[in-house]
């Protein structure tokens, strides 16, 4: 389900903010419902909109979408308390909102309709006069004084649950530090404050402006022509090697044979889990199990049926971009993986660098449907920066507009014009500003259905190319190789790590017969699957917690 964004966060004076239209009336109606049911005396004084936060947010969970009315007429209208004041969604039409769930879903699913808002929960006692506690220990809601280590650690350890209920990017008393520029130092770690900052502090127009094209889920006969087509060998980069993107495959129906072929050719190969469960809860309360048997247990499946070298698949995405915050990054850091690409930047200017996340998330967490870490931890954060989805720059700056994350499921890109105007006007965006790396986020599947669009794009790629000797489509690894290292752009041409498997020829194809294996695995009720690879079939379909397809995961051989 998706949310349509009102830009209602109240920052200035109420009377100054231009309103969506209908949004107007939900915020008559809360000023009207405040004073009323506060017994605010608007003879003597404006209703200010501190008052109006105070009174709403005084028993409201933080952060937390609740109803000013209750009843199925205005089922689709919400608000929560954000720091910076309130902030206001309004479901798309036929949906709602639902309080339990803190998401729109279709009207009839949503049994919640009158009821204002979720009970407010315990919360711990962090700002007190006088710590209420010894040092390293922590008051719950209660009193009861708890290890500080056991706040936010997804089990509620204090009697009435409170520690585990005030645990955001900023309340978490476990949290990553802000970043310290000083401690952070590059090649290991990379952050600014606002990571708007170039690595090596290049000047803007000495930096190469790197494009990163990227394409999740499955490989498969249907989308490898596609591949082919927009990577065909002629497009290049300045340094006359081939240009690269970056794909996200999901383990289920996927054909490694083409995945090897992919890798050959000078694709990054990253990985977007096993399963690719449609569930999104699956993936936002997945324990850390669930987060390393999905990627582990991917990257595992991808080096030995798409026989990837071992230490060439560095990077994940999240199905459906929810993150499972603090469990997920320590899944990731223990099984080494270099970095994540799934957490969504709102739509801001400059753009956004990649950062690590040794320190705390220099941004909003795009809190409606991503879970963010609030920890430290080892990972680059390849930073998902949301793209204006104007054809052309507005002419009041002041004006909100809401991002758009995945190319392909933008809906003001309508026609295979409005896809070329918005590409040019954000690659502008990127190229006048800091020179973040500008990614491109979509499904080849799009292309299937919109050849059209596929046009669109390689008629843009091939203008930028043919227009600019300092823009080059690179790898997402590629772009943290610049950033361990950064150059300036005359250098570009010649930098050694953009060469490898520089084109096709390069690497030999090592792919003698490509066979298809018809498996089964006990946990997919021994359905029949199709797999094809160049390598040996297995005995059992890959899954989860047998990404070798041994078959023997339910019966374990004991050694006597
Ligand atoms: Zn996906």
């Amino acid at each position: 389900m998706k949310f349509f964004m009102l830009g209602l966060v109240l920052g200035g004076a109420l009377a100054q903010i231009e309103m969506v239209d209908e949004s107007t009336v939900l915020l008559e109606q809360v000023k009207k419902q405040v004073s009323e049911e506060n017994n605010l005396d608007r003879e003597k004084r404006a209703v200010s909109e501190d008052d109006i936060k105070d009174a709403l947010c005084k028993d409201k969970n933080p952060g937390e979408f609740f109803r000013l009315v209750a009843g199925g007429q205005s089922c689709r209208d919400v608000v929560a308390c954000a720091e910076n004041g309130l902030q206001a969604i309004r479901c798309p039409p036929g949906l709602a909102f639902d309080l339990d769930k803190q998401t729109c879903e279709w009207k009839n699913q949503v049994k919640n309709c009158n009821v204002k808002a979720r009970p407010k929960l315990a919360l711990p006692l962090f700002n007190t006069k006088e710590p209420l506690c010894e040092p390293g220990y922590l008051a719950c809601g209660d009193g009861q004084c708890v290890k500080q280590e056991l706040f936010c650690d997804e089990n509620p350890d204090c009697l009435d649950g409170s520690d585990e209920n005030l645990c955001g990017p900023r309340t978490d008393p476990n949290r990553a530090d802000d970043c310290d520029p000083e401690i952070c130092r590059l090649p290991d770690c990379f952050c600014s404050p606002t990571s708007t900052k170039i690595p090596g502090n290049i000047d803007p127009q000495e930096v190469p402006q790197m494009i990163v094209l990227s394409f999740d889920d499955a490989v498969t006969t249907t989308n490898f022509p596609i591949y082919q087509r927009l990577f065909n060998g002629q497009r290049k980069n300045p340094n006359s090697c081939d240009i690269r993107s970056t794909l996200f495959v999901s383990h289920k129906y996927t054909n490694y044979s083409m995945v090897e072929e992919l890798h050959r050719q000078g694709h990054e190969i990253a990985t977007h889990s096993i399963t690719h469960d449609n569930d999104e809860d699956y993936w936002t309360d997945g324990s850390k199990e669930t987060w390393s048997e999905e990627m582990a247990g991917g990257r595992t499946i991808l080096e030995k049926f798409a026989r990837l070298p071992v230490g060439d698949v560095l990077g994940v995405r999240a199905p459906l971009l929810r993150l499972g915050g603090n469990n997920m990054f320590a899944a990731l850091e223990e099984n080494e993986f270099l970095y994540d690409s799934s957490m969504v930047a709102p739509l801001q200017n400059p753009p956004l660098w990649p950062y690590t996340t040794y320190f705390a998330i220099p941004h909003a967490c795009h809190g409606n449907f991503q879970k963010c870490p609030t920890r430290s931890y080892g990972v680059w954060e390849m930073i998902m920066n949301e793209f204006d989805p104007r054809e052309e720059p507005g002419s009041d700056p002041r004006e909100q507009v809401s991002g758009c994350v995945m190319l392909d499921s933008c809906s003001e890109i309508r026609t295979p014009d409005s896809l070329y105007n918005v590409l040019t006007h954000n690659f502008i965006r990127h190229y006048e500003q800091n020179r973040a790396p500008m990614g491109l986020y979509m499904h080849a599947a799009w292309f299937s259905k919109s050849p059209e669009m596929l046009d669109a794009l390689e008629f843009w790629i091939d203008e930028i190319l043919a227009t600019y000797n300092n823009v080059f489509f690179v790898t997402m690894n590629d772009v943290l190789k610049f950033m361990q290292q950064p150059f300036p752009v005359r250098d570009a041409v010649k930098f050694q790590g953009w060469k490898e498997r520089c084109s096709a020829l390069d690497t030999d194809d090592r792919c003698e017969t490509s066979t298809t294996c018809v498996l089964q695995t006990d946990k997919l009720g021994g359905l029949k699957q199709r797999m094809s690879t160049c390598g040996t079939c297995p005995d059992a379909y890959p899954w989860l917690g047998d990404p070798t397809g041994s078959g023997l995961v339910d019966t374990p051989v004991f050694d006597v």
